[in-house]
């Protein structure tokens, strides 16, 4: 079984949408094993998209990551990497496609609803970052 980092966004949340990304993690089979609503500080949001230091839309995702609280998941099932990505939908709520959760409840390419990792080693990085091993029940 693979594990992944979800997080339903501020938008998301403040949408009133935290329930609807919820069934439709449950609906695709996979599984919360993990789950936590926190308000993140500029220094969690920065630590977190390290990788996106230095790009023109880090501060202000970092300013939008920080504005309301988010929910931080841990999913667990086949696949639950990829299969997670394509249930969000391509980055870009306008490229993403039918039926995809960003296309559906995300605004724009910042605000776009949800997070997943990219691949083993970001989901890794990224649940050890917010989750300890006692978290983790599954
Ligand atoms: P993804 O979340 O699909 O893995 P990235 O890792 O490339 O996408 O980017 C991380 C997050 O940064 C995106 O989900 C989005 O919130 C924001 N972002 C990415 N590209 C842009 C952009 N060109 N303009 C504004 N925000 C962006
Ligand atoms: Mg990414």
């Amino acid at each position: 079984m693979e594990k992944t980092l979800a997080i339903i966004k501020p938008d998301c949340v403040r949408n009133g949408n935290i329930g609807k990304v919820i069934s439709k993690i449950e609906e695709n089979g996979l599984k919360i094993v993990a789950m936590k609503m926190v308000k993140l500080s500029q220094k969690d949001a920065e630590g977190f998209y390290y990788v996106h230091r230095g790009k023109p839309f880090f501060n202000s995702l970092v300013s939008f990551m920080t504005e309301d609280p988010v929910v931080l998941m841990v999913l667990s099932g086949d696949n639950a990497i990829s299969k997670w990505r394509e249930i969000m939908g391509s980055t870009n709520p306008e490229e993403a496609k039918d039926g995809s959760i960003r296309k559906s409840m995300g605004t724009n390419i910042e605000r776009n609803c949800v997070h997943g990792s990219d691949s083993p080693e970001s989901a890794d990085f990224e649940i050890k970052y917010f989750f300890n091993s006692f978290e983790i029940l599954f």
